[in-house]
């Protein structure tokens, strides 16, 4: 192992491309001076295919929890019903975030590893009128599952007129995202996942009808409050000093999505879903969740016959590749393997082929060879 090589294969942060390092090393501007201004409405227009939203998409300086927080206190007041649906620990932070708030909270818990019914959710509704908002996660990166969204929207849709909020921190800029088409209300991201960025940035996509709510909202919080951020949008500016280096990043991120084109990011991000899951499918070890319900950003391996933290120690001493382990009671159950923003088939095929050998390592006895043929097959079907 080269001392100073690290292989970054969590659910981010992520790697960053060198173009995007290197933008984010320029000179540091003012920001009420006309560069920011530019570089703003250099940014706006190339973010909205990325929500899949005509609507600004608002930015603000805080890790991606910044952004659900936002998304809580801007829309719900205490005393308001919501129903949160927990896939995982990421809809569980939902959960907190409401109770700080005191906000009444209906938690609809889906088993870990499951992605929630769609179904369910319509018949808890139309037993619960009174809910004003629904929480969901889409890629809930503690299990690696893609909740269904676009079928989410439409059953709460269908029968109320609740608010639609969606944390798409880990697959928006990986996954296909039709925020409008869909009916998603509030959709938030963060920058250290799919968007190819170090962490420190939050977006936020507003609906119209989101935003009749919000202007009559009170809102308890100054440095969060959605509204001071959408004025100053319209001016190509921000209500307080924006991270500037992480918008120089921003904006070569974006015009890096775009040359790829993002029917090509999204198809990559799938393929890449495929070649995961192919290989450990090939090993004989088993995956977290079920072809539909996995994510095309992170893969979650749930081992029966070996240590995944043993696994995860040799990779990282003796290779440098960093994965994730479990979170809350799966940890040291599952090991999970981050494939977003920057990152290739070319990328994955390395991962899967050092951990064939770390498993032999930890005693686990494989083909050699067997997994990585097998995500080779998958890429040269997919033509990618
Ligand atoms: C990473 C992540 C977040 C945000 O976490 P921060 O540490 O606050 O950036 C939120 N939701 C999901 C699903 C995530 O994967």
């Amino acid at each position: 192992m080269l001392p100073d090589q690290t292989i970054l294969r969590i659910p981010g942060p992520t790697p960053i491309p060198p173009s995007v390092q290197q933008a984010m090393s320029q000179p540091m501007i003012g920001h009420r001076n006309q560069e920011t201004k530019d570089l703003l409405q250099t940014i706006k227009p190339n973010l909205k295919p990325v929500f899949g939203t005509e609507q600004d998409v608002l930015i603000l300086a805080g890790s991606g929890t910044a952004g659900l927080e936002a998304a809580v206190v801007n829309t719900v007041q205490p005393g308001d019903e919501v129903l949160i649906i927990v896939t995982g620990a990421f809809g569980d932070r939902f959960a907190q975030i409401c109770s700080e708030y005191q906000i009444t909270s209906h938690r609809y818990d889906v088993a870990w590893g499951e992605a929630v019914s769609p179904e369910a959710i319509k018949a808890y509704l139309a037993k619960h009128p009174e809910i004003k908002a629904v929480f969901a996660t889409y890629c809930e990166t503690s299990t690696g599952v893609l909740n269904p969204i676009p079928e989410l929207a439409k059953v709460i849709h269908q029968q109320t007129d609740v608010l639609f909020i969606v944390d798409g921190v880990s697959c928006v800029g990986g996954v296909q995202t039709k925020m409008d088409t869909w009916g998603i209300d509030i959709l938030v991201t963060g920058s250290q996942k799919a968007m190819m960025l170090p962490p420190g940035l939050t977006f936020a996509a507003v609906s119209e009808r989101a935003w009749h709510v919000i202007n009559k909202n009170e809102r308890p919080s100054f440095y969060l409050d959605f509204k001071r951020y959408h004025d100053q949008s319209a001016n190509n500016s921000t209500p307080f000093t924006p991270a500037l280096s992480l918008l120089f990043g921003l904006k070569q991120a974006l015009a890096m999505m775009e040359e790829e084109g993002l029917d090509h990011v999204y198809k990559r991000h799938q393929t890449m879903k495929d070649m995961a899951r192919a290989a450990f499918r090939a090993l004989n070890i088993p995956l977290l969740t079920t072809d539909e319900a996995a994510s095309p950003t992170v893969t979650a391996v749930k081992p029966d016959d070996f240590d995944p933290e043993a696994l995860r120690k040799v990779l990282k001493d003796d290779f440098g590749l960093s994965i994730a382990g479990g979170q809350k009671h799966l940890k040291g159950n599952i090991f999970r393997i981050g494939h977003m923003g920057y990152c290739s088939p070319a990328d994955l095929l390395q991962t899967i082929t050092i951990i064939e050998i770390a498993l032999h390592k930890v005693g686990k006895m494989v083909e050699l060879g067997k997994g990585t043929k097998a995500a080779q097959e998958t890429l040269l079907k997919g033509g990618n």
